[in-house]
């Protein structure tokens, strides 16, 4: 049996990706992963940030769907627990309290790994001296003082964030020791939340983009300000934003590589559970279903496929669970609301797919439709929307009145696909069940207003 490897980017845009087009190296790794896989330049997530997407990659399903948040039990099954049925020994390695066992996303797996199994003092220690004071251990007394200094930042992301999130090395780390004690095949699933914001990229990455090495204080500042209005940035704060975000992209590729480089012909798939706007539409990471948060970068790479394959057609995030079940040759879930992809890597079908993508908040559900040339959002509390993506990409100009015929046809590929849609969960309180120390990371994060 084939091993298989899972890995997330949180909040990746594909047109921040190399081999995606962006001028860039950003991702070295990823572009030689590619070199050896099939990438799909039009994947699509079907929930705009983590809380909604991960419904769709692990259990091939939708968010919007749901009763509740996490990975409910009205989802029949998770990709994890087929494969644990079917002889695989299954962990996952996070640190994201939106992803905690708590909301269920630990079912199938024998070892989940997440942030409530990472002590906040180790993380606090271990990522200073990483991030912030380099390799090198300095003195106690240049530590405690340079931990001072850290913790004086202030505002909302710099207060604690020496321990918001494990960086990718350490997930890595802890995934090849648990990999390294097994004997059946396994199933890995690795998120990477270093792409996320607040962005605090190593120098050495940050000097390759931006010429120089740029304070902790002014990283952070520059953040918060983009979090309170992204459109009240100069355009030198645009930019620095911009440099950090790809600095911490290249630093999440080279863990890519670091760990790829660990396996020996395992099933891999890379992907993002959504990606990241820079105020196209106003907002910075706010759950929107506009393109720059819907569009994700995703790579299958099979040892025994030919690699370089790209393929142009639209599929989305439900169809990663049907593919990795169809690549091992194991049978469909009739649950799965996902089609396997392996007849896009064959060529068996050449045609975009109609993706639904969504979420629910305390003020709307909102379901976004495409065809691959019409995208129509429909909103519970907003007016509807129709883009046409081929001539209006950036998704400005609003032609709903235009074509009534296109909407009827979006409109009815909603209803037909949304038959068991339940009422809006009566508590969207998303942080319930969490720790104390599970909720000040996400605060870090930016999130819990
Ligand atoms: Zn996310």
């Amino acid at each position: 049996m084939q091993n298989v490897l899972l890995i997330t980017i949180d909040s990746l845009r594909p047109d921040h990706v190399h081999h995606l087009g962006y001028s860039r190296e950003t991702t070295p790794n990823l572009d030689e992963i590619a070199r050896h896989g099939s990438t799909f330049q039009n994947a699509i997530t079907n929930g705009p940030s983590t809380r909604f997407a991960f419904v769709s990659i692990l259990g091939s399903d939708y968010s919007f769907m749901q009763p509740e948040l996490g990975l409910p039990g009205t989802v029949e099954n998770s990709l994890a627990e087929i494969l644990q049925s079917s002889g695989y020994a299954t962990a996952a390695f996070h640190t994201v309290g939106w992803l905690s066992h708590v909301y269920g996303y630990d079912r199938g797996f024998s070892e989940y790994v997440d942030e409530s199994k990472w002590g906040p003092l180790e993380g606090q220690f271990k990522f200073f001296v990483r991030k912030y004071m380099g390799r090198w251990l300095p003195p106690m007394g240049s530590i405690i003082s340079s931990i001072r200094k850290l913790l004086s930042i202030g505002g909302r992301f710099g207060h604690r964030l020496a321990f918001s999130y494990q960086p990718a090395p350490e997930i890595n780390s802890s995934a090849i020791s648990w990999i390294k004690t097994q004997k059946q095949p396994c199933f890995v699933w690795l998120h990477y939340m270093d792409a996320h914001l607040p962005y605090w990229p190593r120098n050495e990455h940050l000097v390759e983009f931006r010429g120089s090495e740029v304070s902790i204080d002014k990283a952070i500042n520059v953040c918060e300000k983009a979090h309170k209005n992204i459109s009240s940035l100069t355009a030198e704060e645009r930019k620095l934003l911009i440099d950090l975000y790809d600095a911490e992209i290249k630093f999440v590729d080279q863990s890519i590589g670091d760990m790829i480089r660990e396996l020996d012909d395992w099933l891999i798939v890379i992907t993002a559970d959504h990606g990241e706007e820079f105020g196209e539409h106003g907002g910075f990471h706010q759950h929107s279903v506009f393109d720059e948060m819907l569009r994700v970068p995703l790579i299958i790479q099979h040892p025994n496929h030919s690699g370089g394959l790209s393929i142009p057609y639209q599929v989305s995030l439900i169809d990663i669970a049907p593919t990795i079940l169809d690549l091992l040759d194991l049978p469909h879930v009739d649950s799965f609301r996902g089609e396997s992809l392996v007849p896009y890597i064959d060529g068996r079908i050449q045609e975009h797919r109609c993706i639904l993508s969504g979420y629910i908040d305390e003020n709307d559900r909102v379901i976004a439709c495409r065809d691959g040339k019409w995208k129509l959002i429909v909103s519970e509390s907003k007016r509807n929307k129709l883009f046409n993506l081929r001539l209006d990409p950036l998704e400005k100009n609003n032609v709903i009145n235009k074509y009534p015929d296109v909407v009827e046809k979006l409109e009815k590929f909603i209803h037909d696909n949304t038959l068991e849609l339940v009422d809006k969960p009566a508590n969207l309180r998303h942080e319930i069940g969490l720790t104390d120390t599970s909720k000040e990371r996400l605060r870090d994060l930016g999130y819990l207003d």
